[in-house]
């Protein structure tokens, strides 16, 4: 499996080429979007990690090129923080999944193998699980058809749990994939706690069954209940 990176910032470039090639994929690395354009056309790649800041031709220019040409290679791509409009914007332009930096590479590898397994039958875009339905690009939220209003971070965190549907989810998964805190504290649990309640008030508090169970001692899970 070929992957190609395509990210100026040097360092986080060569970090990621090394957990990649660790894993045994085949790495290549671009540090502008000339350059990835360019290797993109020339080989081919199993999947493509893409910085959106790019200096000239930044990743979405890059990334609307290649599905203009109806070149169907996986995309990721990279963004910051603080900016939701990117991410919005790459996924409509034809990406399939995309990261929020800085990200664990547990968490990359966790979305490059979902990917690689999922081909391009489905659609990214709208998560589903127990009733739920997420649309990444609208933002919406439904359960059972009904719309649930959501911060930022509860919309987070939500994604993540139906990215995992099915799977135990422990506060340390949470501190680390959607905090970005290596290290758990016992403050962040706490910070943890309260984001949970609000966000299981509001996704289930008015329905018939609570689709987010606790596991005591462990962690939380997402499911129809058994
Ligand atoms: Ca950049």
């Amino acid at each position: 499996m070929r992957i190609l990176i395509v990210e100026d910032e040097k360092k986080l470039a060569h970090a990621l080429k090394e957990s990649l090639e660790y894993e045994r994929f085949e790495v290549d690395v671009a540090h502008s979007g000339e350059e990835g354009f360019f290797l993109i056309n020339e080989r081919h790649f199993d999947l493509v990690l893409l910085d959106i800041m790019l200096p000239g031709r930044d990743g979405i220019d890059v990334l609307s090129t290649l599905r203009k040409r109806n070149m169907t290679t996986p995309v990721i791509i990279l963004t910051a923080r603080d900016t939701i409009e990117d991410r919005v914007l790459g996924l409509d332009r034809g990406a399939d999944d995309y990261l929020v930096k800085p990200f664990a590479v547990p968490e990359l590898l966790a979305r490059i193998r979902a990917l690689l397994r999922r081909g391009h039958n489905e659609n990214s875009m709208l998560l589903k699980a127990a009733g739920l339905e997420m649309n990444l690009i609208t933002r919406d939220v439904l359960r059972d058809g009904q719309a649930i209003e959501l911060t930022a971070k509860e919309f987070e965190l939500l994604e993540y749990f139906l990215r995992r549907h099915g799977t135990v989810v422990t506060r340390e998964m949470l501190a680390r994939d959607v905090w970005n805190v290596s290290v758990r504290a016992v403050p962040l649990d706490n910070v943890i706690d309260v984001h949970m309640t609000r966000l299981r008030k509001k996704i289930d508090q008015a329905f018939a069954y609570p689709v987010i169970q606790t596991i005591r001692g462990v962690g939380f899970i997402l499911r129809e209940p058994v």
